[in-house]
């Protein structure tokens, strides 16, 4: 499932192409994915406007126009593809925007957990992001606002660092490559991490999901640039996806155990 870091390849991926390009029109295929894809109000909004912006908050990516935003999400198998002009058609291809100077952005998505939404007004505002984390990857995200919303909490740090009221953006991959950086274990209960253990874990994130981006992102089953390049990010893995090799710290073996069907790859060693 694509994360932050290849959302946000994807997103820089297209931006420099579409940004002040004009829509010509738009194709819906479906009339859902996730939720109902808003047809009439995108065939009627789009077509003239310029994109403005190519933003992102959390995994959403937000287009926005003069008169709205277009937010799309890419669900767990969602591709997002800027052709040069057009291609033949896959099983699955969901919506395209076409652009000026034969440019077509084409969702691709066979599992349909994406999203394609509408918003007039501000999209921050839009009831999925409004309530979400701030972004890891600013100031807001700190050891103060973590160590802040894990008092009280009994749910496993890792579990609490994939929730996005809690960090946006960080799932099931970037945990367990945090964890392991900020020698913390997965399984350790969020309230007993002390404000300098949340101050490494924030660190370790920021790191984390930095590099990821700085090398596309990690290419397992699902994930596409946007100019069908793959990122090389799984070719750093410390834990994820190596249970059974030595940990590249200590030399003990890197364990997994699952939680509801969520893998957690950690080194029992110097992981506490
Ligand atoms: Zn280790």
């Amino acid at each position: 499932m694509p994360e932050l870091p290849e959302v946000e390849t994807v997103r820089k991926g297209i931006a420099k192409h579409i940004t002040k390009s004009k829509v010509l029109r738009v194709i819906c295929r479906r009339k859902n994915l996730r939720w109902p894809i808003p047809v009439k109000s995108l065939e009627k909004s789009l077509p003239g406007q310029i994109v403005e912006s190519v933003d992102r908050r959390g995994k959403y990516l937000l287009l926005r126009f003069q008169n709205g935003c277009l937010i799309l999400h890419l669900g767990m198998s969602g591709t997002l593809l800027l052709l040069a002009n057009k291609k033949k058609l896959r099983k699955h291809d969901h919506f395209e925007l076409h652009l000026e100077s034969n440019q077509i952005l084409r969702l691709n998505d066979p599992r349909r957990f994406g999203a394609v939404l509408w918003e007039k007004n501000d999209p921050l505002e839009h009831r999925l992001l409004k309530s979400m984390a701030p972004e890891p990857l600013t100031r807001l995200f700190n050891k103060n606002w973590l160590y802040k919303k894990l008092r009280g909490r009994n749910a496993s740090i890792k579990s609490l660092i994939m929730d996005n009221k809690i960090v946006a953006g960080v799932g099931n991959i970037y945990a367990n490559e945090s964890l392991h950086r900020a020698f913390i274990s997965p399984n350790k209960a969020g309230k007993s991490l002390r404000k300098q253990d949340c101050g490494v874990l924030v660190m370790a994130i920021k790191t984390t999901l930095k590099n990821a981006i700085h090398c596309g992102g990690s290419t397992l089953r699902n994930y596409m640039s946007s100019d069908g390049n793959v990122g090389s990010f799984q070719l750093r893995y410390q834990v994820y996806n190596r249970e059974g090799l030595d940990c590249s710290r200590c030399g003990q073996s890197i364990v997994c155990c699952k939680y509801n069907q969520r893998a957690t790859y950690y080194c029992p060693k110097c992981q506490r």
